[in-house]
């Protein structure tokens, strides 16, 4: 099916576009119907989008989903991931040791705690932290490991585990990118001591904007509770905390807005559904492409009981060497005027960012990364696999359906750019 057009001209060349059969919505998401649309308008319409009642069944739903005992929703990712950070203990002077290849709220929050990012690198294959590069980052100061499942892959979460607890440092899963995502049969949010994600609507389980955090642990929600949510204190057990009461410990107010909570409901509804189906789709385009010089899949092995959840952010391993060479923009270029979906790169490294190194936030003098501890920073050639791992990866098609005509032209765009790759060079 594929085969007939590897070797016809590239598009870039004039030849003929291998993509021509229209999306449709075969990439729209969230995918809304008048059940949303109902839970949106009820909350609208009783004037309760600053209540908590619907976010709370929310929190049962998403607690149930995950099979843990507590799920805490908060107005943002970046909202759940500060409070989760604040709870396992992330305070002035301490560190967190997380990858600097992740979108920036994995690991910024902790500068407003008057802590800093200490960052590992990432494999170059899993695109994930790497466990060989933590336990030599871990001083007396570290309170946490952010395990980031980056664009739905899981992290190798066994050695993360034992590290973090030989050293009796907490793991804070970052959960933005995989939410149903298995790793070795286990859900991803639900192995370290929280699990903290994005919810907002370009995520795989999307409902506007909004984050959670789950966990088992009785003392990080109460301290959840107390970081951002003044108006459950009267839940906090904890005598030193609930004697806190009625001032949240942040100073901020992480609330959910009620019309989040109620399209989550039923967003959560059909996540396991509709996931199943991008799998199927993402996994089929994978599958075509197998023994294309230059191009590897993102994703675990088959028979390792580990998925990449709803393929938020998808995207594909680039083998340059394989193809003589060939700069990935330019490998993207001809994907796309294929009509393929194509775009070099991920996520830019924070280490190399100003804001990690120069910026005083707080006025304290000095930059804030090194305000309150060691200095940590750590300059461009520190973090190898990171700072390279722009030419090594693109995007890909984020296919929401099964449907193979689609997604096979797709992977043909892919295969015939590889296979005629030396018409570019
Ligand atoms: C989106 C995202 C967040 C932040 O979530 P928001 O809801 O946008 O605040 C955190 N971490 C990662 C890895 C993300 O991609």
């Amino acid at each position: 099916m594929t085969m007939t057009l590897t070797h016809s001209s590239l598009a870039l060349q004039g030849g003929p576009k291998t993509v021509r059969t229209e999306a449709g919505d075969l990439f729209r998401w969230p995918i809304i119907t008048e059940e949303d649309e109902q839970a949106a308008l009820e909350v609208l319409r009783a004037g309760k989008m600053s209540g908590i009642d619907v976010t709370q069944q929310f929190e049962e739903e998403l607690a149930a989903w995950h099979g843990v005992r507590y799920a805490l929703c908060h107005n943002t990712g970046t909202a759940a991931l500060h409070t989760a950070m604040w709870a396992c203990g992330v305070c002035s002077g301490t560190e967190i040791i997380a990858p600097s290849l992740t979108y920036w709220a994995s690991a910024i929050p902790a500068l407003s705690l008057g802590a800093t990012p200490v960052f590992a690198d990432v494999h170059r294959d899993t695109m994930c932290i790497d466990p060989r590069d933590i336990e030599h980052r871990i001083t007396p100061r570290t309170r946490a490991i952010v395990a980031v499942h980056y664009c739905g892959y899981p992290c190798d979460m066994d050695p993360i585990l034992d590290v973090a607890r030989r050293h009796g440092v907490k793991v804070i899963e970052d959960v933005s990118h995989a939410h149903g995502g298995l790793y070795k049969g286990r859900l991803v949010g639900t192995m370290g001591d929280v699990g903290a994600f994005s919810m907002m609507s370009g995520k795989s389980l999307a409902i506007g904007e909004g984050g959670a955090f789950v966990t088992n642990d009785s003392e990080l929600y109460e301290r959840g509770l107390a970081f951002g949510h003044y108006e459950r204190h009267r839940l906090v057990t904890d005598p030193a905390l609930a004697a806190l009461g009625g001032i949240p410990l942040a100073g901020v107010k992480y609330r959910m807005h009620q019309v989040s909570s109620a399209v989550g409901r039923v967003q959560l509804k059909y996540y396991s559904a509709r996931m199943a189906e991008i799998q199927k789709a993402m996994n089929y385009f994978w599958d075509l492409l197998e023994g294309v010089p230059g191009l590897r899949a993102h994703r675990p092995a088959k028979d390792s009981g580990s998925t990449m959840g709803g393929w938020y952010a998808a995207h594909g391993l680039y083998r340059p060497d394989e193809l003589g060479g060939l700069p990935i923009a330019r490998f993207a270029e001809a994907v796309r005027a294929e009509g393929g979906i194509c775009s070099p790169g991920c996520n830019f490294a924070l280490h190399q960012h100003p804001v990690l190194n120069e910026a005083d936030i707080y006025g304290d003098g000095k930059p804030t990364r090194i305000a309150h501890g060691e200095d940590v920073r750590q300059p461009t050639g520190s973090l190898p696999v990171t700072e390279r791992m722009q030419e090594w990866v693109y995007n890909i098609p984020w296919f929401k359906h099964y449907r193979p005509e689609c997604i096979e032209q797709h992977a043909a765009a892919y295969r015939k750019v590889a296979e005629n790759a030396d018409q570019l060079r």
